[in-house]
């Protein structure tokens, strides 16, 4: 494979030198966040009055993680390290788990993310001949916005699409001529559906690439998408916090995403301990920014959880590689007294051919008792008036979730193509239980 790099000298810059120019920027970040009163409290407390206090990588241990809640108690500008005449935009968190979150940025903070968003793109080997239709949200989320600047910089043409209304999205992905695309791996799946449906053929369009992030996904729904709309997909991950898009995201070798080392500085800790892991086990990410003047932040706690890989990659890439997300620590399902991660359910799900593109999980309290629903919906080939292999298939759904989760659930099937689907991240979990049980 012939390998592509934005930037050779830093993408495969020796660990050693790597580490030395992390050292160098996390001092520059420490006497920049200094000048933000959230930072210059917390630094202080912790012994920190200048750059001076960092002798060495391992003094970031030094530095208390920074919360969500940190961000929010620090609303509206308690992390803002620059004068308000150097910010030039905003962005805010979906906020997913509760009020949104939101981060500054300065001229340089924005080219900065566009150059790291495009090292992303240009290292899946996408060039300036592509044309990159962008079919996530764009406005507060950073997604949109995010990957737009990165696609420009790499010199793609780039449509801003944004989500939503497929019959245009296959429009334009013909009249312009689409390569690329850019969207959540669920509205992908939906995609494919949608294009049956309007009597598409694969062969009046020119794809050959997506990148697909925002939300958990396993490998299997990567292998159902690629074979269904016959593209190469690439796990793009990102955070507002960290910018958005950008921070981590696969390479042409599709095994492991590379997190860009000389922007962020990643740990991963146990979540309960918060003690680091040892190499190659799985926590929760920690992330430290060090390519952003306007709102530094270091040790985030993103709740995310996943773990280093241990060998290089074939690339030849010197920046470490994480696993696929599994989900968030705070995304666990406690069902009568067991552990469940929807990513685990979703694995078993999406493995299994006969199951469509669509599912959601309901947990409900039935009576004392915790009451797990997994709705599915059917392959296209797979009619709901033959009760016979339907009840075959819910079988072979139970069966297989209780060897994996230790749990038989009740499984209900749908018709394809009839559960919602949302523009923006899937919603697959919902918890009907009182709140206070
Ligand atoms: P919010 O935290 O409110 O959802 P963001 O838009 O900043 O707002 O979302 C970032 C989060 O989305 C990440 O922390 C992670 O949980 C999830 N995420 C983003 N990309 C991926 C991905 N490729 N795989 C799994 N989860 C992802
Ligand atoms: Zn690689």
């Amino acid at each position: 494979m012939n390998f592509q790099y934005f930037v050779p000298n830093i993408e495969k810059m020796p660990r050693r030198k790597l580490e030395a120019l992390q050292l160098k920027k996390l001092k520059i970040q420490i006497d920049r966040a200094l000048r933000a009163s959230f930072y210059k409290e917390r630094l202080s407390k912790a012994g920190i009055t200048s750059s001076n206090s960092i002798k060495s990588l391992d003094d970031l241990k030094k530095i208390p993680f920074t919360t969500k809640n940190d961000l929010r108690n620090g609303f509206p500008f308690g992390f803002l390290a620059v004068p308000k005449e150097k910010i030039v935009r905003l962005h805010a968190s979906s906020g997913t788990t509760g009020i949104p979150t939101t981060i500054y940025f300065s001229r340089e903070d924005i080219k900065q993310w566009a150059h790291y968003m495009a090292r992303c793109i240009y290292g899946t080997g996408c060039t300036k001949s592509d044309v990159f239709q962008n079919m996530i949200t764009y406005g507060l989320f950073t997604g949109g916005l995010g990957m737009h600047q990165g696609g420009e910089e790499v010199g793609m043409m780039v449509i801003p699409a944004g989500p939503g209304n497929t019959a245009r999205q296959f429009k334009m992905m013909q009249d312009y001529k689409t390569t690329v695309l850019h969207a959540t791996p669920s509205f992908l799946l939906h995609l494919e559906a949608k294009m049956k449906e309007a009597g598409i053929e694969r062969e009046s369009l020119s794809l050959k690439r997506a990148f697909a992030g925002a939300e958990p996904y396993s490998e299997d729904t990567r292998r159902r998408i690629e074979k269904l709309l016959k593209i190469d997909v690439f796990n793009s991950y990102g955070l507002s916090e960290m910018n958005g898009p950008g921070v981590a995201f696969e390479c042409q070798c599709k095994d492991g995403l590379h997190i860009w080392e000389d922007g962020f500085i990643a740990e991963i800790v146990n979540p309960d301990t918060l003690e680091p892991v040892k190499d190659g086990e799985i926590g929760e990410l920690i992330l430290t920014i060090l390519c952003r003047e306007a709102t530094p932040i270091f040790r985030y706690r993103t709740r995310d959880l996943t773990a280093f890989y241990t060998e290089p990659c074939k690339c030849g890439r010197t920046h470490r590689r994480l696993h696929r997300i599994t989900g968030r620590s705070d995304d666990m399902l406690i069902i009568n007294g067991v552990n469940v991660f929807p990513s685990q359910i979703e694995e078993v799900i999406m493995a299994m051919k006969e199951v469509g593109n669509n599912y959601l999980i309901v947990v409900e309290k039935d009576g004392a008792l915790d009451k797990l629903i997994i709705k599915v919906e059917v392959g296209p080939d797979i009619f709901m008036d033959d009760s016979r292999p339907l009840n075959a298939l819910k079988d072979k759904i139970k069966e297989n979730l209780q060897v994996s989760i230790s749990i038989r659930p009740h499984v209900e099937l749908h018709e394809n193509g009839s559960l919602p689907v949302t523009e923006g991240k899937a919603v697959r979990v919902k918890d009907n239980r009182p709140k206070d049980v």
